[in-house]
């Protein structure tokens, strides 16, 4: 046997709770995976070879592009739009496409929110500037924004995406937003309809689509530019147009160009598909409701740039589990947060397993973690052992690993369950009962990657796992009700295993099963007060290894306890 085998807790969920999400999410991930989750990006793939036929025989590189606003540390969320257009990027990349994947750290947009571990007494006073005005509260980073641009970009670089970061407030600096600024301001009008047309707002007559950093108290989040004769705009800084930041009333007149001012989001993201040549971006699913800033920036890239809407992949959320549990942890569920509870190829295969339009969970403190191991096991045993109709398993095997590693075997892993019980157990060292499990010595690769998913295991079990994956072995020997077919079975069980040749995991196993079979008594009948025996409950890891992890007197004198009367 290559790999261990999962034995699967019957535990008892509540209802309504965390552990039923948990319950659902299980289900999700046991299920073998649907054919149309594995090809979802190649069918994107397909998609823009078509709409880009001329571009792609011309050689121009196709422009890939994602962004972040970075006002805070960045969800997890976002890491599924990274993801995804960092995979397309992979896909075309396959296919010898050329193409760049260029992903925005937006730093110029208004400061609307404090991160909760920020002094209000010390950071309230920028509250409406841009937010690369906000300085850092860290040492060494440029200012607040890039402390989250670098810790995103942290996570996001063991994920092995061909990506290229910019900032936003350089090009307006640049005057890169020159043109389509200008282009804003003589089309306010149409842009007031546009807004109508799509979501119903009502824009004043004298509402023009941008904002001015105001040279009085330099915020940007409360100006409105009332006035543009060509050269110049009128604002005014208004006291209460936001509920976050206070205007100080200022009326001025000044050039809109070259970074002092700005484009409101639903203008200024079909300008950034004009300005950066935007070919494939797709958006979350709070901006691609109807009526939502994707059909305003679509109308406004149509109408106004005259710049046709990038090819779209809308994308659900992806949810943390339980919000008021992961907050009460201090995990919150940030990138950083979830990206360190697993190895990168693992964070990838949770983004891929998934179709784009469906949502999912993930919930650090259920079962969602050693399931996505599992899954990613038997991924492994498709691609070890590969049959007919079973490639887009291999697939998403090959997608998930990090780089472009060389279509080889995977290697031998130690089973999520076994390992957390191992990493448990005083008396195991993991190494040895790897080498027993896979019946051979461990090569380099393998040893490391047992390690590696060793103290991914050892962390969530100290910081998420419910109790179910906690065992502890029982120094008092239980009183157990056994019905004679069970006392039975136990002693013929312990007759044999007293003999049995060998203390191997797979020859337990087998002798379990012959008494089993022998006696015509149901697995669960023997399994559970041999569980119970050690470690108090009904179930446990693999069963034939579970017991080879105890010295053999150990278990007959447990098994004596149970069948012997005192
Ligand atoms: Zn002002």
């Amino acid at each position: 046997m290559l790999y261990g085998v999962w034995t699967p807790f019957a535990s008892k969920k509540p209802k309504n709770s965390a552990a039923a999400v948990c319950s659902r999410m299980r289900r999700n991930l046991n299920e073998p995976l649907p054919f149309s989750t594995m090809v979802w990006l190649d069918n994107i793939i397909g998609e823009i070879k078509e709409r880009f036929q001329k571009e792609i025989q011309a050689g121009i590189p196709l422009t890939i592009r994602d962004e972040k606003t970075l006002s805070g540390r960045v969800h997890v969320g976002s890491l599924r739009g990274i993801v995804i257009h960092g995979l397309i990027a992979q896909g075309l990349q396959e296919q010898g496409i050329p193409h760049r994947f260029l992903f925005e750290l937006n730093d110029f947009d208004p400061c609307d929110e404090l991160p909760p571990f920020l002094d209000r007494n010390t950071f309230g006073k920028y509250m409406g500037q841009p937010l690369f005005t906000v300085p850092t509260h860290e040492q060494g980073a440029e200012n607040l924004p890039m402390v989250f641009g670098e810790e995103l970009k942290k996570v996001v670089s063991n994920l092995g995406l061909p990506i290229e970061y910019y900032t936003l407030k350089p090009l307006y600096e640049a005057g890169k937003f020159n043109d389509v600024i200008r282009r804003a301001l003589d089309h306010a009008k149409d842009i007031r309809v546009i807004y109508k047309d799509v979501s119903g707002s009502n824009k004043p007559d004298d509402w023009y689509p941008l904002q001015v950093i105001c040279e009085r108290c330099g915020k940007v989040g409360t100006t409105q530019v009332t006035g543009w004769d060509g050269t110049l705009v009128q604002y005014t800084c208004k006291e209460n147009l936001v509920t976050w930041a206070k205007g100080c009333g200022y009326l001025g007149t000044i050039s809109p160009f070259d970074g002092r001012a700005k484009l409101p989001w639903k203008v200024e993201w079909p300008a950034k598909w004009n300005v950066m040549g935007v070919h494939i971006e797709g958006a979350g699913k709070d901006h691609s409701a109807a009526g939502g800033s994707r059909d305003i920036g679509k109308r406004i890239a149509e109408e106004i740039f005259q710049y046709p809407n990038p090819f779209d992949i809308p994308y659900e959320f992806l949810n943390v589990g339980g919000k008021k549990m992961s907050a009460s942890k201090g995990i919150g569920a940030t990138a950083k947060g979830i990206a360190d509870l697993m190895p990168p190829y693992l964070l990838k295969l949770l983004m891929i397993r998934k179709q784009p339009n469906q949502p999912f969970d993930f919930d650090p403190e259920g079962t969602t973690l050693p399931l996505l191991f599992d899954e990613y096991d038997r991924l492994s045993e498709y691609v070890a052992h590969p049959k007919e109709g079973q490639e887009d398993f291999v697939r998403i095997f090959h997608l998930a690993q990090i780089g472009f590693p060389e279509k080889g075997n995977p290697l031998w892993q130690m089973r999520f369950t076994i390992l957390s019980f191992v990493v448990q157990m005083p008396h195991l060292k993991l190494e040895e009962e790897a080498e027993k499990l896979k019946g051979a010595p461990l090569t380099e690769e393998e040893l490391y990657a047992l390690n590696e998913r060793a103290a991914y295991v050892r962390k969530w079990l100290s910081e998420h796992a419910p109790e179910q994956y906690h065992y502890r072995i029982l120094e008092i020997l239980p009183v157990l009700e056994l019905s004679t077919e069970q006392s039975a079975a136990l002693v013929l069980l312990r007759e044999r295993l007293e003999k049995l040749p060998s203390w191997k995991g797979e020859d337990i196993h087998a002798t379990i099963h012959a008494v089993k079979a022998e006696l015509g008594i149901e697995p669960k009948a023997l399994f559970a007060p041999l569980y119970q025996l050690f470690i108090g409950r009904d179930n446990g890891p693999q069963m034939g290894w579970f017991v080879s992890t105890f010295e053999r007197a150990e278990v007959l004198k447990r098994i004596d306890s149970a069948t012997i009367p005192s």
